[in-house]
């Protein structure tokens, strides 16, 4: 029978917990990533909000800090500003081509590496003050394996922030049908419905990994004022604050 690919053991290339199509995406558009009126449009608007919620949590100055996923560096070089030692990792070496050469132009100083989650959780446990895994849940096979990998990472006490997209009919047409047919916010096929997941879900995860449930904010997109707030409701688009129990 084969084996499900569990939280930690997606250590070799055949059983890396990736979607190739998944990251193909991401390859096509990659040298878009700064462009702020390309795809990546949402990313770019969305981030003060990310950065602040975060940085209103934890205070980064100082802080190493760890960004999965992190695609061409949108929130890890905003986090580098805040003061933080910045880790990127991602498993698009174009996405992180880019990264590397933007930092060349902004003056930012972020470690990019090109290694899976549960790779680095084998090799730096316990070695991170904070870990982000922002917008990319909903794109790899196993998203339990990510943030079991990424509770491995953050240091006893320390705070795990995920952003992700609920599953319900609103999502659907916010997120899928909205944002990628009537307001082309996003490129066509970059959501998969039913890849998305409920706060519950997360949740459970979470604790499953000793990450306790600390708060969970909604981010809203106003089409008429087009910009972004955080808010009570998570129907579509959420953030979600754990911390590792010690
Ligand atoms: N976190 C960034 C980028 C989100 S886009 C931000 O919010 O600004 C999703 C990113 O996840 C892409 O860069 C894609 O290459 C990456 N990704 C998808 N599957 C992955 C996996 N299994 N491991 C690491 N990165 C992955």
């Amino acid at each position: 029978m084969a084996s499900k690919n569990t939280a930690n053991t997606a250590l070799s290339p055949a059983r890396l917990n990736a979607d190739q199509a998944e990251l193909q995406k991401f390859a096509t558009l990659a040298h878009k990533w700064w462009d702020k009126n390309s795809e990546f449009k949402p990313l770019h608007e969305i981030n003060p909000l990310r950065l602040n919620w975060i940085n209103g949590l934890v205070d980064l100055k100082g802080k190493r800090v760890l960004d999965v996923g992190c695609g061409g560096g949108i929130l890890s070089e905003s986090m580098h500003f805040k003061g933080a030692k910045v880790t990127g990792i991602d498993l698009g070496e174009k996405a992180l081509n880019v990264a590397k050469l933007h930092q060349l132009e902004s003056g930012a100083e972020v470690d990019y590496q090109c290694i899976s989650v549960e790779q680095l959780a084998a090799l730096e446990p316990a070695s991170f003050d904070v870990v982000t895994c922002m917008e990319m849940l909903e794109h790899v096979p196993d998203p339990a394996s990510i943030v079991a990998a990424c509770a491995k990472l953050v240091k006893p006490n320390g705070a795990v922030f995920f952003s992700t997209i609920n599953r319900n009919p609103k999502a659907y047409l916010l997120a899928v049908i909205g944002a990628e047919y009537l307001l082309n916010l996003l490129a066509k096929g970059t959501h998969d419905y039913a890849k998305f997941i409920k706060p519950s879900e997360l949740s459970s995860w979470a604790r499953d990994a000793k990450l306790d449930v600390m708060s969970l904010r909604g981010m809203g997109y106003h089409p008429f004022k087009q910009s972004y707030h955080l808010s009570d409701d998570v129907a579509v688009n959420y953030l979600m604050h754990t911390v590792l129990s010690a």
